[in-house]
């Protein structure tokens, strides 16, 4: 079955836009780190499953061996299955972001965030970045455009909506979401799908 595929940092609130895309409830704020195995869901109404993948990245009391551990498997999860990934959908929280991304830009440091992106592009999996809680975000288009920037697309960020798509998933705010999604999704012939 088609599959889209839910990536990104404990805390993101990924669980609470899986609630809003599923109906399903999720344990929210609930442990970090403690959801290790890929969850495949309905995605209602339409006709095709989205796995829940594990948070990466850094979560407290989760040691440094579990948290590559977990990475680890996500990245065999993503390459065993890249074939079947119509989308893959990073959750990054938009006030946090870019903070983040510099804390961990160095010589030899990559962060997270970016290094997945640019992986799952290497996978050839069409991406989609939620960008979430913008509710809490006053300059919209000036955290996108340094969004953007981090990851390598030249800004501005309103000529990447099929990749930047900024949501509210506590506030339902979903609309840029689906709409980047369906457009991959027509790109590949299958708007039988949603
Ligand atoms: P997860 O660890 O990625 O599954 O994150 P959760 O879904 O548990 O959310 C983490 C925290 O962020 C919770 O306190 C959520 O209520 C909050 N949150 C999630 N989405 C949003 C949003 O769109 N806006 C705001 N302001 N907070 C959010």
């Amino acid at each position: 079955e088609a599959e889209v595929a839910l990536v990104g940092r404990s805390n993101v609130g990924k669980s609470t836009l899986m609630r809003e895309l599923t109906g399903h409830s999720f344990d929210t704020g609930g442990k970090p780190g403690v959801t290790r195995e890929p969850n495949h869901y309905d995605w209602a109404p339409e006709d095709f499953v989205i796995t829940d993948l594990p948070g990466f990245g850094f979560m407290s009391g989760v040691d440094e061996d579990l948290r590559e551990e977990i990475k680890t498997e996500i990245v065999h999860y993503l390459e065993a299955y890249a074939d079947n990934i119509l989308v893959a959908v990073l959750v990054v929280d938009g006030k946090s972001v870019i903070d983040i991304i510099d804390r961990h830009s160095g010589p030899d440091e990559i962060p997270y965030d970016v290094e997945m992106f640019h992986f799952l592009r290497e996978l050839d999996i069409p991406t989609v970045v939620a960008v979430n809680k913008m509710d809490k975000v006053d300059d919209e288009d000036e955290r996108l455009n340094e969004l953007c920037d981090r990851l390598g697309l030249y800004p501005p960020w309103k000529q990447w909506q099929e990749v930047i798509a900024p949501i509210s998933a506590k506030k339902g705010q979903l609309e840029p979401l689906h709409e980047a999604v369906r457009e991959h999704l027509h790109e590949q012939n299958r708007d039988d799908l949603f």
